[in-house]
């Protein structure tokens, strides 16, 4: 709880956030962020594509404040689309409204991402409304609703940690969804804190998407969800063509490549660009023992958590600095 709470601190520090963009993707990142421009990300899918596995490509950004750079996101997210389709890559896209100016002006977001998704339309691409925290989650959802009433080519995300999670699945239960658990620190009053019970209602809210939904993507490296919905579509005779396994990039990568072998359809998260700071360190704060990743950079031998708490402090302190 200790750590969570520290990466997720760090996460919102602007000054390491700069740094972290000065000097480039080191502390372990570049394990899984599809690099820093859309043609090393387009490599990584195309990678991944024979291994039989399907991308979501994020340019990656958040809480944009200013309105250029929602723009630039804008124009940048609408050529990852063109150069999916010159690619011929298994991908289809994931976006932050936060990236487009959700936080600037709703009305300005709103355009931002209908040209996304308007543009994508007409290359036959998906698009997935990631879901961010919880101040921004009720205009992410209406968002979505209005843009479905004109386009069938994008969805969103159900996090299963929300006391309303429920309630979202349903009001999204024509479309396709990326069933999650929730990534963010959030408020008791919003969210179940107990991981048995988040994962009891995750389990719920994805037996109920694969029943009455359309196309279920279940999102996690959960070894015990992972199983147990193997069971159920085969209890209920569920086609494979109506659910795929989501993880992000760089993790259980074997896991993922044997589901792969085994017949599901599997999709990896690919984040890229410059902006990698904050999901790295949120992907720190859910699970320490990601600090391996940083570890195994730095170190030769074993080491435990606390000495690698303190190095990457340590590092990024200095970096801090030396800005
Ligand atoms: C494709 C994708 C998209 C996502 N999109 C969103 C989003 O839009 N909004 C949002 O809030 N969150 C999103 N998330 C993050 C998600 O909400 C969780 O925070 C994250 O996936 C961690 O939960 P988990 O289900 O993987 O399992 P956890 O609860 O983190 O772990 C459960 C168990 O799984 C195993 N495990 C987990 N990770 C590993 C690993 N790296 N190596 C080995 N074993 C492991 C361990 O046994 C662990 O005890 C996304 C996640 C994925 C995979």
């Amino acid at each position: 709880m200790v750590l969570r709470k520290t990466f997720s601190t760090l996460a919102t520090q602007p000054q390491l956030q700069a740094a972290a963009q000065k000097y480039g993707l080191q502390l372990g990142a570049q394990h899984i962020v599809g690099g820093t421009n859309i043609s090393e990300a387009i490599e990584r899918v195309q990678a991944l594509n024979v291994q039989h596995i399907d991308a979501t490509l994020n340019y990656l950004g958040e809480f944009v404040t200013d309105e250029q750079q929602a723009v630039e996101a804008k124009d940048a997210i609408c050529a990852v689309i063109d150069h999916i389709v010159e690619a011929n890559a298994q991908a289809h896209i994931s976006v932050k409204l936060t990236q487009l100016g959700l936080l600037l002006d709703v009305d300005f977001c709103y355009d931002n991402v209908r040209d996304i998704v308007e543009h994508a339309a007409t290359q036959n691409v998906f698009v997935t409304i990631d879901a961010e925290n919880e101040n921004t989650l009720a205009i992410t959802l209406d968002i979505v609703e209005e843009l479905q009433k004109v386009f069938d080519n994008v969805g969103t995300v159900v996090q299963a940690y929300l006391h309303d999670a429920p309630k979202i699945a349903e009001r999204f239960q024509s479309s396709r969804i990326r069933i999650v658990k929730g990534a963010y620190n959030e408020n008791e009053s919003a969210v179940l804190k107990e991981p048995l019970h988040i994962d009891i209602q995750y389990v719920e809210l994805i037996e109920f998407h694969l029943l009455h939904g359309t196309f279920t993507s279940i999102a996690t490296h959960d070894d015990n969800i992972i199983d147990h919905v193997k069971r159920f579509v085969a209890e209920h005779s569920i086609p494979t063509n109506k659910f795929e396994f989501q993880m992000l990039y760089g993790f259980r990568k074997e896991l993922q490549q044997h589901l792969a072998r085994e017949g599901y359809n599997v999709c990896a998260y690919v984040p890229f660009g410059e902006d990698w700071y904050g999901y790295y360190m949120r992907r720190l704060a859910e699970r320490p023992k990601n600090m391996s990743l940083v570890t195994k950079q730095l170190f030769t031998k074993k080491t435990n958590t606390a000495l690698a708490i303190a190095a990457s402090a340590f590092i990024l302190g200095r970096l801090t600095k030396r800005k």
